[in-house]
């Protein structure tokens, strides 16, 4: 790569980083999860790492959060709030270790003692006090400057806002965590995607009064500039603040030796999902000031203290519960319920436990402590179960014998082709008898690739299919309009669009139609198939009554399994009844047939270079529509070489020497009665 194109690519990491921090800092809405954002600022500095020339202000290496909103006024930090280095795994831990003993010069059997203290993940404040009054409060801004949010922390009642201790400073910033409990989260009815966000979004309003309306809670941990503190090390500072009225974390502990850490960080991990506020890691700081002091800083973290991250894509949680959902084409799938863990910026309460072999090869049980794992948009799922935490009397998973939705026998069918019986177990029901197969074939017609009906979407079809305005395809072309009109959320231009998009609908192909129907094993592909076979709609829905089955074991693409599911489809009296409406109320477009007397009847063509405005495949389809061939070569066989840009000359040649018509473009156009 040439360095332009690196500065480029740089340059626009950049940018990008950027805007994922001011919705994540600023707006308190992010756009992507942490895990996307972590590998993007990990790129960002591993080019840096790589070319040295790249390294500029902007570089997120150096940098704390983002600068502050101008709906606040800015002030200064008399100390800079910064943000913590990471370790993920023992080795960074070891490193950490390494670094201070030898940056101190102290031998490697020194014991160092650290305070372990839970990461809550929050948003942090600084607060001045001033003769123990409380004097101002701030946000940490871009670590430099910070929000003036005085009113704000004001509302807050973990924050004292008097403290007549004798010992407490004549000056101090306390600083520490701005959060909302899990528990209080829930009943939040404003749209934030976890508890940080909503901290930080609730906490930097404009108007106090609305703070004030949230239970927003403070945890407090460290503190700024200072005067007349006497305190010598960490955990006797911890312990003075709540002597001076602030709330700590219970959790903390003072320990020392990597071993210990990682013990204690593990045994947290475990916990996290019981304790009432999300954590996203274990900070240690050394705990001696005076050590912390001749330690310093680097550009945006404390060299005396790193973050212990929790996994960003793993979480261990319990599982409340296994219900079976029931899809499309019956297919019974497990999710488990679990406590709502937070992983990596999403709260997950949902895991996919895939099939019936799945439980069983994992025995996944209702109560056990799992660990969950969520990758990029995969949907989450369980890893593995954790057998010494499981409950004394818990029992084996036992999958239902009958549907939970229509109470019909499931059964897990025999593969002819691969021999093997299905992991998949089904409900035997065929399409709408079942309530929740019959849902999900009308979220299914309705979808992008089928009708593709505009604004009516997933939530439209279950809403709808509650007040019984819906339960068979046809009923969506024959809604009560008058009666949407008066539900909560629809009013006379929103159902005026709905009728709009569905009358639109009205005309589809018949492509399109057999592919809606959701017939097992008919997808995209052998939906055109299926419609070029038939042509049209009433041949296709004879189909029953010719029961010539086999037949479309001619077309190309259609094997056994198609055959055999088409054929089901078929003597099904629901879906029949479903064909026979959709009849009345829809025009399907028949499939145009290549003539047999077209206008180029016994003519063969060939093309060589670039057409304008037409591709090759459109011309093969254009010939063929009009009854003739393409073939593949120049040779006797051909009667008219069509000539494009930039043209093979040994076709030309070729064709020249066996006298075969050499035409253009818009020769061949004028064959068809067509201009171009
Ligand atoms: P950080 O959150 O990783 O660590 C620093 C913060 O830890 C401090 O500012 C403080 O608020 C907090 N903290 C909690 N308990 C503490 C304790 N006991 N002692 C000291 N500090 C404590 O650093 P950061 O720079 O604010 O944010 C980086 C994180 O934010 C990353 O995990 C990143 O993924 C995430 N992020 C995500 C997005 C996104 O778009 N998803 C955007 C920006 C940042």
């Amino acid at each position: 790569m040439n360095i332009k194109k690196i500065k480029t690519e740089y340059v626009k990491k950049i940018k990008t980083l950027n805007n994922y921090n001011k919705n994540y800092y600023d707006k308190s809405k992010p756009l992507v999860d942490d895990q996307k954002y972590d590998k993007l600022k990990k790129e960002i500095i591993q080019l840096e790492t790589k070319y040295e020339f790249l390294k500029s202000e902007d570089s997120p290496s150096g940098k704390v959060g983002f600068k502050p909103s101008k709906n606040f006024k800015k002030i200064l930090h008399k100390i800079p709030m910064l943000s913590l280095a990471n370790a993920f795994k023992e080795d960074d831990l070891l490193n950490f270790e390494k670094k201070i003993t030898n940056y101190l010069s102290i031998k490697n059997d020194f014991k160092i003692f650290y305070s372990a203290e839970p990461k809550i993940d929050g948003i942090s404040a600084s607060i001045t006090y001033k003769n123990g009054k409380f004097y101002k409060g701030l946000s940490r801004g871009d670590g430099k400057e910070g929000e003036d949010i005085t009113l704000n922390l004001k509302t807050i009642k973990d924050i004292p806002k008097d403290i007549s201790h004798k010992n407490f400073p004549e000056e101090i910033d306390i600083r520490g965590e701005v959060f909302i409990q899990n528990s209080d989260f829930k009943y939040l009815n404003e749209k934030f995607a976890n508890p940080r966000n909503a901290a930080s979004g609730s906490l930097r309003q404009k108007n106090p009064e609305e703070t004030k309306k949230i239970p927003l809670k403070f945890i407090a941990y460290t503190f700024g500039y200072e005067k007349g503190l006497t305190v010598k090390n960490q955990s006797d500072f911890l312990k003075k603040l709540n002597e001076w009225g602030f709330k700590t974390n219970p959790l903390n502990i003072l320990t020392s030796g990597i071993k210990n850490l990682i013990k204690n960080y593990q045994e947290i991990e475990k916990k996290r999902a019981d304790i009432d506020f999300d954590i996203d890691g274990i900070v240690y700081k050394v705990n001696d000031f005076a050590m912390q002091k001749r330690l310093g800083n680097v550009a945006n973290a404390p060299r005396w203290a790193i973050a212990h991250k929790f996994s960003s894509n793993k979480a261990v949680s319990q599982i409340i519960d296994i219900e079976i959902q029931v899809g499309r084409t019956g297919a019974l799938t497990p999710v488990a319920k679990i406590k709502p863990i937070n992983i990596g910026g999403v709260i997950v309460s949902n895991a996919t436990l895939h099939n019936e072999d799945e439980i069983n090869r994992k025995d996944i049980r209702i109560g056990d402590t799992a660990v969950i794992e969520r990758a990029g948009d995969v949907i989450p799922h369980i890893i593995s179960v954790d057998l010494k935490k499981r409950l004394k009397n818990s029992k084996k998973f036992l999958f239902p014998d009958n549907c939970p939705s229509c109470g019909s026998k499931t059964i897990k069918e025999f593969n002819k082709i691969t021999k093997k019986v299905d992991a998949v177990r089904r409900c035997s029901s065929e399409g709408y008898y079942c309530d929740k197969i019959s849902i999900e074939k009308l979220k299914h017609f309705v979808s992008k690739e089928a009708f593709n009906v505009d604004g009516f979407g997933k939530k439209i079809v279950e809403s709808f299919w509650k007040l019984k305005l819906i339960k068979f395809p046809q009923d969506i072309f024959k809604l009560d309009y008058s009666k949407i009109e008066k539900l909560d959320g629809w009013g006379k231009l929103s159902v005026q669009n709905l009728k709009y998009s569905i009358d639109q609908k009205k005309n589809i192909s018949l492509e399109k139609l057999i592919y809606s129907l959701g017939i097992r094993h008919i997808g995209l592909e052998n939906a055109k198939l299926l419609s070029k076979h038939f042509l049209s709609f009433s041949k296709f829905k004879n189909l029953s009554k010719q029961s010539y089955y086999e037949d479309l074991l001619n077309i190309d693409g259609i094997g056994e399994t198609q055959v055999n599911s088409i054929k089901s489809f078929f003597s099904n009296e629901a879906n029949l009844k479903v064909l026979n409406e959709l009849e009345k109320v829809l025009v399907v477009k028949n499939v145009i047939q290549n003539s047999k007397d077209g206008l180029l009847k016994n003519k063969t063509f060939l093309v060589t270079g670039k057409l304008n405005g037409i591709s090759r495949a459109e011309v093969k389809s254009l010939i063929e529509e009009n009854s003739g061939k393409t073939v593949s070569s120049v040779s006797k066989k051909l009667n008219y070489l069509i000539i494009g840009e930039k043209p093979t000359k040994k076709k030309i040649d070729n064709a020249n020497q066996l006298k075969i018509n050499v035409i253009d473009q818009a020769e061949f156009l004028k064959m068809l009665n067509k201009t171009s």
